[in-house]
């Protein structure tokens, strides 16, 4: 690892103001299990400065204000499975966060962190994108708010600007009638990081009809996004094996238009619709 500065910041105003001293010459440090085994790597940039913005306070909650779920992005993977708010409304995101890494990387690893590190097999995200999660970025001399599904522009690369902090992911509480579930495949059960992953919400009217669906798989599209072609398959249905077995492989016919024919397609066109139906089953 080459030589950089390091700076501690504890708070947000002193986080973007050095941000927007530094620009791209700047990286910003949360848990840093990301971040420090790219620094390592031989081919990458070197930064000016390193950030450690771990320190601040303001950035490590969950909160639940009117209906909706607030998360400062400090918060650490180990913190959102034993949120009782998340356990009772965002249960697929709690499922989602105590299957990654070890302990210690969930000790450390941060929501924030495996949102910006961007890497597909974020896991995450695909649950955040299912609630339908908005984030807000801030600068020295703006803040903005955006859907999370709009940050990415490619594997390891977001919108963000360089000067940019994520401060805020929010998103509506799930409805006691919703039910959700994420499945994450590995190449073995633990420290695994996903070769694929289904997050899926699915809501009932009292007839058992499905009136809400939403299937973000893992690791299978360039970027994240909902499947509406599956979903929109599913709505106004009772539930079915076969019509979670058609919304499966509508799922691997979709991903299959994105991403073409490659060496992994073998493997992931069927696996994706086999994940996706137990992912819609586990919801119910
Ligand atoms: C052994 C091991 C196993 C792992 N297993 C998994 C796994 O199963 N699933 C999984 O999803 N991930 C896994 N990871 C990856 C990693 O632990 C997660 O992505 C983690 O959440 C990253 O968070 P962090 O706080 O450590 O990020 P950092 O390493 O501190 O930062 C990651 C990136 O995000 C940027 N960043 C961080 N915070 C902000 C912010 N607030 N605003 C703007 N940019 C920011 C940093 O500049 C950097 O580019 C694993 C990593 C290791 C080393």
């Amino acid at each position: 690892m080459k030589p950089f500065e390091y700076k501690a910041v504890h708070s947000v105003e002193e986080a973007v103001s050095v941000l927007a001293e530094y620009g791209s010459d700047a990286r910003i440090l949360a848990g840093g299990t990301d971040l420090l085994i790219e620094l390592r790597k031989q081919n990458v940039k070197t930064p000016k400065v390193v950030i450690d913005i771990s320190f601040i306070k303001e950035l490590r909650s969950i909160e639940s204000p009117n209906g909706t779920i607030v998360l400062r992005p400090l918060v650490t993977h180990s913190e959102i499975v034993t949120s009782k708010v998340i356990q009772q409304y965002a249960s697929l995101l709690m499922s989602a966060a105590s299957v990654i890494g070890s302990p210690q990387i969930r000790n450390k690893g941060t929501v924030g962190g495996n949102i910006m590190n961007a890497a597909t097999c974020a896991d995450t995200v695909p649950p955040l994108i299912a609630l339908g999660a908005k984030i807000t970025l801030r600068s020295k001399a703006n803040s903005r708010q955006i859907d999370l599904s709009d940050l990415f522009v490619k594997p390891y690369q977001t919108k963000a600007q360089a000067e940019e902090l994520l401060t805020e992911i929010n998103f509506l509480k799930l409805s006691p009638n919703a039910k959700s579930s994420f499945i994450k495949l590995g190449r073995r059960n633990a420290l695994a990081i996903s070769r694929l992953s289904v997050a899926a919400i699915l809501t009932q009217d009292k007839n058992g009809k499905i009136t809400d669906a939403r299937i973000v798989p893992g690791a299978a599209l360039p970027v994240w996004r909902r499947v509406t072609e599956a979903e929109k398959l599913l709505i106004g249905e009772k539930p079915s094996k076969e019509l979670f077995v058609t919304a499966g492989q509508k799922v691997s016919e979709v991903m299959i238009s994105h991403t073409g024919r490659r060496w992994s397609t073998e493997y992931k066109e069927p696996v994706i619709a086999v994940l996706v139906r137990r992912a819609l089953e586990a919801c119910l």
